[in-house]
């Protein structure tokens, strides 16, 4: 479902992704790991057309999301073919980014009205049970100021999924909660995983829960993988000292 050959990516002398390959099959939920500033979320930014690398290709389903210009510069592939990119692709950030005039129901109705062409009838039934899936029907009047961080948090992943995309990128969705309200996000993205039809990549610090959903464990570190496999593997055997020191130092 992901693709990625070669990708590079720098901010000024920063090199962020060095030339990165790293591929997700459909269905597969990677969990990328590593220290801070190591590049994590960049990959995803540059799944989601927030980030245009320097260099390398990058396939999304059966989308090439970058051409190849005049001068070996990447360009995004067009306005047009980059909104429908983001509308088959859905991010949930750490910081919930809630239209904050709208209600909950209203936050999910919006890209399905708006990108897809539903009715307003067919979106509105389909953010209801959504909103139920994740808890929050009781909420579906409220707007985002009337919720809790967690509550926003389950929120802004229910409208992720409205558009029904083909690949979820979760980036820290929990770190910037209390800790009392992390578990029942995390509970949301259990239960996102178990039906097992979404391909996901999440960024995230909490081993245990990336323990329990990860098909795939990446460790990144300085802009490359360091080492990949099951959560077997690299989380209780890692290979690498630096992965060690690093699982060490969040454990
Ligand atoms: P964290 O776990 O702290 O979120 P990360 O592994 O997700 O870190 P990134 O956010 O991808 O790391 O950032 C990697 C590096 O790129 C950092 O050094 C960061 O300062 C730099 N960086 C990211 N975005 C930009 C930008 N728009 N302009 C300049 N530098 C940037």
């Amino acid at each position: 479902a992901v693709r990625m050959r070669g990708v590079r990516k720098a901010f000024g002398d920063n090199v962020v992704l060095d030339d990165l390959d790293l591929d997700v099959e459909p269905g597969e939920r990677v969990v990328i790991i590593g220290p801070s500033g190591s590049g994590k979320t960049t990959i995803l930014r540059v799944c989601m057309t927030l980030e245009r690398p320097d260099d390398g290709t990058v396939q999304v389903g059966d989308r090439q999301l970058y051409h190849d210009e005049r001068g070996g510069q990447l360009r995004p592939a067009g306005e047009k073919h980059i909104r429908s990119v983001r509308s088959d692709i859905g991010m949930v950030f750490q910081h919930f980014n809630l239209f904050p005039h709208m209600s909950a129901l209203e936050n999910i109705m919006l890209a399905p009205v708006k990108v897809h062409g539903r009715s307003k009838d067919e979106a509105r039934e389909r953010a209801m049970a959504l909103l139920d899936k994740v808890g929050l029907a009781h909420a579906a009047n409220q707007t985002p100021g009337q919720l809790s961080g967690g509550q926003k948090q389950r929120v802004a992943i229910a409208r992720s999924l409205a558009t029904e995309p083909a690949v979820m990128l979760f980036d820290e969705v929990t770190s910037a909660l209390d800790p009392e309200l992390v578990g029942e996000v995390l509970n949301v993205l259990r239960d996102i995983a178990e039906e097992g039809s979404t391909t996901m990549m999440l960024v995230t610090h909490e081993m245990g829960f990336a323990s329990e959903v990860a098909d795939r464990v990446v460790m990144f570190d300085q802009g490359r993988i360091l080492e990949s496999g099951p959560p077997s593997q690299v989380l209780r055997d890692p290979q690498e000292q630096r992965t060690k020191d690093f699982l060490g130092a969040v454990f």
